[in-house]
């Protein structure tokens, strides 16, 4: 059996990423298994443990670091953040398609370790589109809403560093495009012998 892909998605917070992942998680023809973070940020009322993370104490994250359990980690706004190794190699060996959707430091450090991850960065069609859905689907203090522009701004300044870029200007467009690299991607997997 082919070994699965690991495809990085990356974009700064308020570009649509969820939107778009939603979208061609579960096509069935990319075959794609999400990967489970750990993190030691609080879970929101909305999260399940196991599904949207993997909850854990610092403590408990600096072991995992220790014991060389994450494929990479960050620290993100006071949180630690992490994809457990071993679970992205198992669901790759067993020819799934790994997704991992996480922020420009993390997705560097996978380039490093894993040079054939798809690597993947989103866009939005304008800074002033990005501030206008910031805005638009929080009611942030104008503070929190200027650090995430200006963390936005310092993660755009990173997309040379991927593989492709997709500016998510309309939803369906930018799943569209994402599909067809992951299908190209699988077929030259294939001819790989
Ligand atoms: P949030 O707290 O909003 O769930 O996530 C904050 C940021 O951490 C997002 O940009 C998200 O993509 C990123 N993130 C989530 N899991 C991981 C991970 O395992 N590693 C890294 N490096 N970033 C992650």
């Amino acid at each position: 059996m082919k070994r699965g892909l690991l495809i990085v998605i990356s974009g700064p917070s308020g570009v649509g990423k969820g939107t778009v992942r939603d979208k061609f998680m579960n096509d069935p023809e990319l075959n794609i298994a999400y990967s489970i973070s750990m993190t030691s940020r609080k879970m929101r009322a909305s999260e399940k443990e196991g599904i949207d993370y993997y909850f854990v104490t610092r403590e408990q994250f600096e072991e995992a670091v220790r014991n060389g359990e994450l494929l990479e980690w960050t620290e993100f706004v006071g949180n630690y953040y992490g994809t457990p190794l071993a679970n992205v190699e198992k669901l790759r060996n067993e020819g799934k398609n790994v997704l991992l959707e996480i922020e420009v430091e993390g997705a560097m450090n996978v380039k490093e370790k894993c040079p054939d991850a798809v690597t993947i960065f989103i866009t939005p069609p304008s800074m002033e589109e990005l501030e206008r859905r910031i805005r638009g689907r929080r009611t942030e203090p104008e503070e929190i809403v200027q650090q995430r522009l200006a963390k936005a701004a310092r993660e755009m300044g990173m997309v040379n560093q991927y593989k492709y870029i997709v500016c998510n200007d309309d939803a369906q467009e930018a799943t569209d495009l994402i599909k067809v690299i992951i299908k190209h991607h699988m077929a030259q997997q294939e001819n790989i012998d």
